[in-house]
């Protein structure tokens, strides 16, 4: 069962330390926000899943990690300064500021201004004179610079069509009103695959990046029956894409977009080449004046072609969210009380075990539970942790509370006969272990 409302998501990761508001000491600034000691980790194991899903299991991708900081040249022929914008409205009796479509029912139509376009880029000034004359804008997506980077890609893998380059980092968008939590904020990151495929296998290969996107959500606990497919009517469309799929996830605010997989066509490519008219772009792109690479692959026949683009791109933080939310359980237990489980997948859990002596001050008890430790986190599997609260009751809904799959008690028959307690997360149920079995039980658990 999915938490009832945002709020009680918020509360969880503030009290547990998964999310913070960026700067709060100081008021915090709006459309950001700080990942704590375990969202850290629960954010990381997120990104590690999917970058394992995409380039290690998968020859024909390849990685990347770009610049932040774009030439707006980039931004220019992607189309990004001439539409990458939103309706914005002003509200005359209250002053405040609204995306056209998200204006709050308490704001009358008739103290709207007309919608004017705003511009979602973040512009900063780069070198040591700040008077606009040489700028740089912070990407509002990851995409731009895979584009930029095909050729050198391409050029020093020998890759032969299709193949993919995937990437996962920062992007920045100065949102009108950022709001639900980490859903819609100004700075988050995207984990972007950009697929190129010659221009006829296209549709085919959206179909399969779709399905695979489905099965890659149900593999972090968000089943496909919990994900809707929006098919985005043409007059909905952006302006590059021949057909958007959208993977909408009912947050706890609503249902809304998680993921868009994209059909791109060869506007990408096409747009950041140089000598377009020699390459037959199907497109409607900006005459190039300044690109110094040609876009393109030559076909067997030894025409030049340009590929048509698959993207798949999702957003960490949405991602985080949906996995935070269909992971979180209250549950009634038999004396009348209630704990708090994070069903998360192993593999995402922030912590993957900890070790807990049952007195802790007993040197021998304390001694043991850390050599487990160390142990087991030289496996690699993520964090262990010596725990040592005195209190295994409370250790125990503590772990629950944050997804921990498992907690390993050390008493005083581990001291006679090398065995612990194995206490589960989901089940509660416990089992005694010998310590030299635990590598492979974890292993186990945490690789399912
Ligand atoms: P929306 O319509 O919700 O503004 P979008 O269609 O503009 O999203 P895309 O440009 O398709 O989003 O970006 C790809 C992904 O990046 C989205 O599916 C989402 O997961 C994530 N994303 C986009 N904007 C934000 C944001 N402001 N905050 C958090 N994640 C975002």
């Amino acid at each position: 069962m999915p938490a009832k409302n945002m709020e009680e998501l918020v509360a969880l990761c503030k009290r547990r330390g998964f999310i913070f508001q960026s700067s709060e000491i100081y008021g915090g600034l709006q459309g950001t926000y700080d990942f704590g000691p375990l969202g850290v980790e629960l954010k990381n194991n997120i990104k590690n899943a999917w970058w394992e899903a995409m380039v290690y299991e998968n020859d024909d991708i390849e990685g990347l990690d770009s610049s932040i900081l774009t030439n707006p040249l980039v931004l220019g022929y992607s189309g990004h300064e001439d539409t990458f914008s939103d309706p914005m409205v002003d509200c005359k009796s209250c002053g405040l500021r609204f995306r056209a479509d998200q204006v709050p029912k308490e704001c009358k139509p008739e103290d709207l201004t007309e919608p004017r376009q705003f511009n979602l880029m973040f512009k900063t000034n780069v070198g040591p004179i700040d008077d606009g004359s040489s700028f740089a804008y912070l990407r509002p997506e990851t995409a731009q610079q895979i584009f930029t980077n095909f050729k050198n890609v391409i050029d020093s893998t020998s890759k032969p069509i299709p193949f993919g380059i995937a990437q996962i980092g920062k992007a920045f968008r100065n949102e009108i009103t950022p709001r639900n939590f980490i859903f819609r904020v100004r700075e988050f990151e995207q984990m972007e695959l950009e697929y190129f495929v010659m221009p006829g296998e296209d549709e085919k290969s959206h179909d399969k990046w779709v399905q695979k996107r489905l099965e890659w959500w149900n593999n972090q606990g968000v089943p496909t029956k919990s994900i809707e497919l929006y098919d985005v009517p043409t007059e909905e469309l952006a302006h590059y894409s021949k057909k958007t799929i959208d993977l909408m996830y009912k947050f706890p605010h609503g249902l809304e977009e998680l993921e868009g997989i994209a059909n791109r066509t060869d506007f990408d490519l096409g747009s950041h080449s140089k000598k377009q008219n020699e390459l037959n772009i199907g497109s409607s792109v900006k005459e190039n004046k300044h690109s110094n690479s040609k876009m393109a692959v030559q076909d067997d026949s030894g025409k030049w072609v340009v590929p048509f683009v698959i993207e798949p791109s999702a957003g960490v933080e949405r991602g985080f969210l949906a996995i935070l939310n269909e992971s979180y359980f209250v549950e009634e237990l038999e004396n009348d009380k209630t704990r708090i489980v994070l069903r998360l997948k192993p593999h995402l859990s922030p912590v993957k075990a900890a070790v807990i002596p049952l007195k802790k001050n007993n040197t021998e008890l304390v001694e043991a539970a850390k050599n487990i430790k160390n142990e087991l986190q030289k496996i690699g599997l993520g964090r262990v942790i010596f725990e040592n609260t005195g209190n295994i009751g409370k250790s125990y809904r503590k772990h629950d509370e944050i997804g921990t799959p498992v907690c390993i008690t050390v008493d005083f028959q581990t001291l006679e006969d090398g065995s612990v307690t194995l206490r589960d997360r989901d089940s509660m149920e416990q089992k005694r272990i010998d310590i030299d079995d635990l590598n492979n039980y974890l292993i186990k658990l945490i690789n399912h």
